[in-house]
């Protein structure tokens, strides 16, 4: 097991071999027991980071943060604060970069769109909701970069790339998540004793109703990614090993797999397969088993059923799974169905997206 444990001491009781500040000493143990390299490897967690900056900062100031890491007895003074600004500046890079390739993708499936290549369920809305979706990532990503930053800063990573290795790494990595994303989402759903987790956490998502472009995704209380997406992807950081490809990888595919879940499209087309390398793989295995962007829209309009995030298996075996029954059109269909106000207002229930713009009546 791996213990982390923050101590905050006077100066006057044991354990600080150190000074940080005059005053202030804030002991971390970590208590490393685990046989995996990785795991243990910690021994250098956040030497890198260099010593505590109390000469530039007051020490009121860090006296919160001043940290002293112990780590099977090897003592490395740092500062918590650094650490937090590392997760967040991360954080925040991860996030802008999910934020580019989301757009991108969203340009690139609306122009197969346009060309009769893609088929939707659902006209194309095209509200972003940019600023809520940037938060949402980030709330998913500060875990597990705050995780790599300590309990993994020293694990020496291998660049080796191995197809093999990386689809049984993301097959692992889809079987653990849908199993916590599953029992999460289904607790906040069902469990009355959470209905103010589901309030508070989960119902923002649940604004999109009938309509989604793939931006419906991000579109989430903070909380809710940090749950779902965020603690999740923490477990993997511990336990992907120290191959970047097969740690990274695996969360490219999420990105991508619940980007094109929320997109609208009907996703039995090959064009989805030139968006990231695993689709093509990861599909062939799984096959019938993968939930569609259609299953995900059954979920979202009567929120009873499919509550899985990449497989239809725990949902076939609770009962929960219901087979869409909506048909996908191509953009000419649904340039036409727009235009009637009759259809437009059947929309309206959608809260995120009052004020629609339709895509297809730019064409
Ligand atoms: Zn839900
Ligand atoms: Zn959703």
């Amino acid at each position: 097991m791996c213990r982390l444990s923050w101590v905050i001491s006077d100066g006057e009781s044991g354990n600080q071999t150190g000074p940080i500040s005059e005053d202030v000493y804030v002991v971390a143990t970590i208590d490393c027991g685990l046989p995996w390299p990785q795991i243990r490897r910690v021994k250098h967690l956040l030497g890198v980071l260099g010593s505590c900056p109390q000469s530039t900062m007051s020490h009121q100031l860090l006296e919160p943060f001043l940290v002293h890491i112990r780590i099977d007895g090897f003592e490395v003074p740092t500062a918590l604060l650094v650490i937090l600004l590392q997760t967040f500046i991360y954080s925040a890079i991860c996030s802008s970069v999910a934020l580019v390739y989301f757009e991108l993708m969203y340009l690139a499936t609306r122009s197969l769109y346009f060309r009769g290549f893609l088929k939707r369920y659902a006209p194309l809305d095209s509200t972003r909701h940019i600023s809520i979706v940037f938060w949402s990532l980030m709330s998913a990503f500060l875990l597990p970069i705050f995780t790599a930053l300590t309990c993994q800063s020293g694990t020496q990573r291998s660049f080796a790339f191995n197809p093999i290795s990386c689809c049984a790494h993301t097959l692992l990595y889809m079987a653990i998540h849908d199993v916590l994303f599953f029992y999460m989402h289904f607790a906040m759903h069902k469990f009355h004793s959470l209905h103010l987790v589901y309030k508070y956490v989960h119902a923002m998502h649940h604004d999109a109703v009938h309509l989604m472009n793939a931006y419906a995704i991000g579109y989430a209380d903070f909380g809710d990614d940090f749950l779902t997406i965020g603690v999740p992807w923490a477990i993997w950081t511990l336990i992907a090993g120290s191959n970047w490809w097969n740690w990274m990888l695996p969360f490219s595919f999420m990105l991508s797999a619940t980007y094109i879940g929320h997109s609208g499209y009907r996703s039995a087309s090959p064009w989805f397969t030139l968006f990231n390398p695993l689709f093509l793989p990861i599909m062939l295995l799984v096959g019938k088993q993968a939930l569609s962007p259609a299953d995900h829209q059954v979920h979202h309009t009567y929120r009873r059923y499919n509550f899985g995030l990449f497989l239809r298996l725990l949902d076939k075996w609770h009962k929960t799974y219901r087979k869409s029954d909506k048909i996908a059109y191509d953009v000419h269909y649904w340039k036409e169905w727009v235009q009637v106000k009759e259809n437009r207002d059947s929309l309206a229930n959608n809260k995120c997206d009052e004020g629609i713009k339709f895509e297809e009546l730019a064409i």
